[in-house]
């Protein structure tokens, strides 16, 4: 297996990789929408199993059932593939954006975040064997249903296949310049809320204490926690308080969105708005919400799955480019679990979440090749 056989077997892949695009974009999956779900399901089950996968599904009932595919091994290093086929794009979306290939862009919902991710799974295996080899390992393709809305359902099911895996890799697309995640953000979100005293704004204010005035300060001070040298940020997002003109407000409520590089960050950052000290003494807060994905730093064993990877590229020629972004993934929490993670292995291209979102398919091959290279090598 020579990197330059993969790179041929994932181009003459072409045809085949952009018909099984074609079929997932086509069946709309909306995070939560169980009938698209389960067609979906049903279909990709069917495409697995003739390539020789077993497949076992996991119920869920409030979204998507899970896909589980497993290529079994009896050593070797274990490989845990990782991918989602909720979109965010509503029903309908399709009819107003249809599917469509335009020279090297195919474009329709969900085809980049992350139907083209989930394509390139299934032609990585393919093309790994085209050349003649097999997994270095247990393979596992784990496909999930809410990614897009936080993983709640899915989170558990994930770090359990995590623990069984020497290593994780996300095809989630790539950064839109092509670049590998080596990590990424976590998030948090706060809420809180603030219970005072009514009062009549024009015979007695001062028998009131306000829920809005301390919101207020509570929102300034809680801004100020963000430290943008290490790229923490903490963003006030929705504030409600009051419900009269001349009323002293009783209660509030704000909202606060975090994104933190360190989970030194989250604690930080989570002790000084669960520790804040009203200066009102007369306004209770109290502090709901935390961390839903914990930072993916930038592990040793995420730099040596990246290094893995460069390698492989570099056998081919090609410079592998990797960055840390803002936005979460699955991946946030198997690198969180200390399993070796290396995030955006799946399609090029850009509008990910918009209309305009498309694949760039002769990259996205190119792609795929790496990620045939990466399956192959213990
Ligand atoms: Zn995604």
């Amino acid at each position: 297996m020579t990197i330059a056989d993969l790179h041929r077997h994932a181009h003459e892949g072409r045809p085949a990789f952009l018909a099984l695009l074609e079929e997932l974009v086509r069946i709309e999956t909306p995070t939560g929408d169980r009938d698209g779900a389960g067609r979906l399901v049903a279909h990709l089950s069917r495409v697995l199993e003739a390539d020789g996968w077993s497949v076992s599904t996991v119920a869920r009932e409030a979204v998507g059932d899970v896909l589980v595919a497993r290529l079994a091994a009896p050593s070797g290093t274990s490989t845990l593939l990782l991918a989602h086929y909720d979109t965010v794009h509503p029903l309908g979306t399709l009819a107003r954006h249809p599917w469509r290939v335009d020279g090297d862009r195919a474009a329709g919902p969900g085809a980049l975040d992350m139907k083209a991710g989930v394509a390139a799974a299934v032609l990585a295996v393919r093309v790994l064997r085209a050349a003649g080899a097999e997994p270095a390992g247990p393979l596992t393709l784990l496909v999930t249903s809410d990614e897009e809305t936080g993983s709640h359902h899915s989170r558990a099911l994930i770090e359990e296949e995590a623990l069984r895996h020497d290593r994780v890799l996300v095809l989630e697309p790539s950064r839109d310049d092509g670049a590998l995640k080596l990590g990424r953000k976590g998030v948090a979100d706060f809420h809180l809320g603030f219970e005072g005293r009514a009062a009549h704004a024009g015979l007695a204010p001062e028998t009131g204490a306000s829920a809005l005035i301390e919101l207020a300060h509570a929102a300034l001070e809680i801004a100020s926690l963000a430290d943008t040298s290490l790229g923490t940020t903490v963003s006030p997002t929705v504030a409600r308080a009051g419900h009269a003109t001349n009323v002293i407000p009783d209660a509030g409520r704000l909202s606060v969105d975090v994104r933190l590089p360190t989970m030194a960050e989250a604690e930080r950052v989570e002790a000084a708005i669960r520790g804040y000290a009203p200066r009102d003494a007369g306004v209770r807060v109290h502090v709901e919400g935390g961390v839903n994905r914990p930072p993916m730093e930038a592990t040793l064993g995420n730099r040596a799955l990246l290094a893995r990877a460069e390698e492989v590229a570099t056998a081919w020629g090609w410079s592998v480019q990797s960055g840390i972004v803002g936005g979460g993934s699955d991946g946030n929490f198997t690198s969180a679990l200390g399993i070796a993670t290396l995030d955006g292995l799946g399609a090029l291209g850009g509008g990910a979440h918009t209309a305009g979102e498309h694949v760039l398919v002769s990259a996205t091959l190119d792609r795929v090749a790496l990620v045939a290279g990466l399956v192959g090598q213990p």
